[in-house]
């Protein structure tokens, strides 16, 4: 475990350091408790505090854990914020929502994805409409989910993408098996065909909370992909880039194609828009980097074997589950130690820059 007191060993452990902090700041917090429950029994909830004044026209948006495991992160630089006191001097003029692992099953059980093996930053497309292609993920939709896990699977499917990468480059590569598909239920990043329930108590905080925006910036912190501890800031659409200066690290476009990952459909940042469709909206990704992109894409490729198909608490299971927790949480020093300082510098440089619109 690392020295830095706001990370967590668990789930459990990184709610009632996150609740411990709005108490100790006096801010009551709002609970939205999920139908499910962890692996040790308890409670999976997404917890909500909403400070500043209710008829700001600038709201600031801090989300956690919307890919489950990577909340460890996410919910460190909460807390260490409550804790701060910058996030009281943010709110003076600025509605400042924190919501806290909004995806609570996936960060309890260690996965990516939610309940329903959905990958809730695919989820908010427009499900009335007709759904975004997968015929390109299906080509290779067979070979990501086999039937068997073992190590030579694992090179199989390693040499396989390795030999993509090498044709065709790494974006190439991603946008193909990570850019969301909407066919197949039992794979990779897939987006599901409805609203999911944390796509719904998203939904329902934003309605109540952003009525009066005119400037509203989303941060949604991420971990697994870029440089060991690094931050990217990654914003969806080209018009985000009026935000460039605001921020120390590095700041990148996925549309532009010059960002670590490839465009995405379902954002939660396009679930923003469309829920604030009258105010501007600066909907940026805070992606820490992890270990490189073929281990955390077999940690995920293996998890989804394991909830498909194998035991949990086997001996492979808890192997996999070590695996996915370490390729999106190195829980040691030389990790968390920049992740910490550099997430309180771009929670203040946010803050900053929409208090000076
Ligand atoms: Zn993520």
């Amino acid at each position: 475990m690392p020295d830095c007191p706001h990370f967590s060993a668990d789930y459990s452990n990184a709610r009632a350091k996150f609740l411990a902090a709005c108490a100790a700041v006096n801010i009551p917090y709002t609970t939205y408790v999920h139908p499910n429950l962890g692996p040790s029994g308890e409670s999976l909830c997404t917890d909500c505090v909403c400070f500043g004044s209710e008829t700001a026209e600038r709201v600031l948006i801090v989300t956690s854990a919307v890919h489950g495991v990577e909340g460890f992160c996410g919910s460190a630089a909460m807390t260490a914020w409550l804790h701060s006191g910058d996030c009281m001097q943010a709110a003076e003029g600025t509605r400042v929502i924190l919501i806290h692992a909004l995806n609570p099953y996936g960060f309890a059980w260690l996965r990516r994805v939610n309940e329903d093996n959905v990958d809730l930053n695919r989820n908010f497309i427009n499900h009335e409409e007709m759904l975004p292609d997968s015929t390109a993920y299906g080509s290779l939709h067979s070979k990501l989910v086999p039937q068997r896990w073992n190590e030579d699977v694992a090179a199989g499917i390693r040499r396989m993408l390795s030999q993509h990468v090498a044709r065709n480059g790494l974006l190439s590569m991603q946008a193909l098996v990570c850019s969301g598909q909407y066919q197949h239920r039992d794979g990779l990043f897939y987006g599901g065909t409805q609203a999911t329930w944390s796509h719904r108590v998203l939904k329902n905080i934003l309605r109540s909370s952003t009525a009066t925006a005119k400037h509203i910036v989303l941060l949604d912190f991420h971990t697994g992909l870029g440089t060991y501890g690094t931050p990217e800031l990654i914003c969806a659409k080209p018009a985000d880039n009026c935000v460039k200066n605001w921020f120390t690290d590095k700041l990148s476009c996925a549309q532009l194609g010059n960002a670590i990952g490839p465009k995405l459909s379902g954002t939660i940042g396009y679930g923003l828009r469309q829920a604030a469709p009258a105010a501007n909206v600066y909907s940026i990704t805070v992606e820490f980097g992890t270990y490189d992109v073929y281990r955390v894409l077999l940690a995920i490729i293996a998890d989804n074997w394991l909830h498909l198909r194998g035991h949990v608490q086997s001996e492979m299971g808890q192997r996999i589950k070590q695996e996915v927790r370490s390729s999106f949480y190195p829980d040691q020093d030389d990790w968390c130690e920049p992740v910490l300082k550099r997430s309180q510098c771009i929670l203040n440089e946010a803050a900053d820059g929409l208090a000076a619109i």
